[in-house]
């Protein structure tokens, strides 16, 4: 097989890449009890953990005499701090609270009393508007909840003492909710008051766990939030582990947090963040504190300690800029991604619509400029490798499903092994699509068809897809369209599909790659045939790279099959 190098040197980019980000995205290292007093310190959160959740970690539920001991053994290390802690409590009362989930509230105790915890922070600048953060105080009823949410509970604390040394400019208030584990009864209490409980925050800083482990992404903000987005995203603690996809994955999933109050009641922007990762923990009786990892404590205290100074620094000025700028640029919202959790991107709705229909324009000149014939032929071909990629990656993802239905944890909605179980079936569909799109389209080239015209082909598909998603679901498009632009910028620059395919491969490697580690950590065991399918077509991109080196193996030209694009290629 002549095409031999570049396929296995695209498997290589695409491996490496996936490979990258899953050792990015485990977070960041860990600080010890010697950790510089202005930073937020796993060990010392560790340690605030384990006393709050007692001995043994106990299940602290809402209206229960664990639940109330939970809360004053956090009063009291509040208190240590130097910081007062007054308790909102509002009866549960199913007639004044808009929500009432099913399911959930029948296992309230009678006359639960809902005991949210406000400790406030006064700011150097009082006349300033404050920033909220919060999280949730009550445990699910059946584990201590050491993760969920002790680790973001113990980052607040950890967050108040950084803070008892040096006051913030704008006043600062933590909120410690109750009953969320029930359908977010807390939260909504508080919404369902005449007024909020302070003066309207700039901004909120909400804090959950679904898992306990890994780095901590932020994954959902408010909408409308192009402004804010440009001025704070970058400010994500190291890795910077984001996604305006994460949104729309989210919706998809049973989750839901306060940040729909905070956001949804009270119209407020903000950043929410999750763990996600050891998900088979989430709402078990594992869920304690030695089975959660210091790197989701350190990036817990990290992600809070940044975001809240850099929403800290801004001015009056700068805070009313982007009040002012976020209401005139009603439904303007920001496509953000990051590479490796060392950078965030984030660009416009409107500028990735017009990078899609642009590079898509493009294509399609480049495609139908030279008039040659067998469009049709081409057509087919090309439809054949679509239905080769969705069908084999559907069929590995169905096998490996079925595989993980004969062993002991078929009945359960996550496992200990759905990292690797995910990752192994998307590397195995990926490979096995490659193969047979290696062989259909050696046969069918060779006799018929120019390749560089069916990777040309590949790339116009892919924008057009790419131009559809930036209208129908803008935070995910990105995963086409950035690509797609490359190709496109190359192709036209250069003339040269080898190169282009290399640039559009490798940009599409970059965001894919890392993305893949997050996608089944975030759905879990038992969407494997979706895992095969995404696999599929990342194998049918891929394809453009080696199936274009083709080329000079059909004209008998070995030159196209060294390491570099044969430099007389030119072809538009
Ligand atoms: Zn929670």
């Amino acid at each position: 097989m002549k095409s031999g190098w570049p396929v296995a040197f695209s498997i290589l980019i695409l491996f490496l890449s996936a490979a990258i980000g899953m050792w990015r995205y485990r977070g960041p290292e860990p600080l010890g009890m010697s950790a510089p007093a202005d930073r937020p310190s796993a060990a010392r959160m560790r340690k605030t953990l384990i006393a709050l959740l007692g001995n043994p970690p106990q299940v602290h539920t809402t209206g229960t005499e664990s639940g109330e001991q939970f809360l004053q053994r956090l009063e009291d290390h509040i208190g240590d701090l130097g910081f007062q802690s007054h308790r909102i409590e509002i009866p549960w009362d199913p007639e004044g609270q808009m929500r009432h989930p099913k399911g959930q509230v029948q296992f309230l105790p009678p006359d639960a009393v809902l005991k949210n915890l406000l400790v406030t922070v006064d700011g150097k600048s009082p006349d300033l508007a404050p920033i909220l953060v919060a999280t949730h105080h009550d445990s699910c009823r059946w584990g201590p909840g050491a993760g969920d949410a002790g680790s973001a509970v113990v980052a607040l604390i950890e967050h108040l003492r950084i803070l008892s040394r040096d006051p913030p400019n704008r006043t600062t208030h933590y909120l410690f909710t109750d009953g969320e584990e029930y359908g977010l009864l807390g939260a909504y209490a508080l919404a369902a008051q005449e007024t909020m409980p302070f003066r309207a925050p700039v901004f909120v800083l909400n804090f959950d766990a679904r898992g306990t482990s890994g780095g901590v992404p932020m994954f959902e903000t408010h909408s409308n939030n192009q402004a804010w987005v440009d001025v704070l995203i970058n400010h994500l603690a190291p890795p910077k582990i984001t996604s305006s996809l994460a949104v729309t994955v989210y919706r998809t999933l049973p989750n839901a947090t306060d940040f729909n109050v905070w956001n949804g009641q009270w119209a407020l922007p903000g950043f929410n963040y999750a763990t996600i990762s050891g998900a088979h923990r989430y709402h078990t009786v594992d869920d304690r504190p030695e089975i959660v990892s210091d790197r989701t404590l350190q990036h817990m205290g990290d992600q809070l300690e940044s975001m809240h100074r850099a929403i800290d620094s801004l001015d009056a000025q700068a805070i009313g800029d982007l009040t002012v700028q976020s209401a005139n640029d009603a439904e303007r919202n920001a496509v953000f991604f990051d590479l490796y959790g060392i950078t965030v991107i984030h660009f416009s709705e409107l500028l990735q619509k017009i990078m899609a229909l642009v590079s898509f324009v493009a294509l399609c000149i480049v495609w139908f400029w030279p008039r040659k014939s067998g469009h049709i032929r081409l057509f087919i071909t090309y439809v054949i490798c679509i239905g080769i990629s969705i069908a084999t990656g559907f069929g590995v993802g169905w096998i490996s499903k079925g595989i993980l239905l004969t062993t002991p944890w078929r009945t359960s909605r996550y496992t200990p092994v759905d990292q690797p179980a995910g990752l192994i079936t998307l590397a195995v569909a990926f490979l096995v699509t490659t193969v047979l799109l290696e062989k259909f389209g050696g046969l069918r080239l060779r006799r018929h068809e120019s390749p560089h015209r069916l990777t040309d082909l590949n790339w116009i598909g892919s924008t057009a897809l790419g131009v559809l998603l930036a209208f129908l679901l803008p935070g995910g498009a990105y995963l086409l369209v950035v690509p797609g632009c490359v190709y496109a910028m190359v192709r036209v620059a250069t003339r040269r599909p080898t190169w282009a395919a290399w640039c559009g491969m490798i940009a599409m490697a970059a965001l894919v790659g890392p993305l893949l580690t997050l996608l089944v950590q975030a759905l879990g065991p038992w969407q494997q045939p979706l895992y095969g399918i995404v696999s599929g077509l990342i194998a049918l991109t891929t394809m453009t790279v080696w199936c274009v080196e083709k080329e000079g193996e059909i004209r008998g030209d070995d030159r196209a099959n060294a390491p570099f694009p044969n430099p007389n290629e030119s072809v538009l």
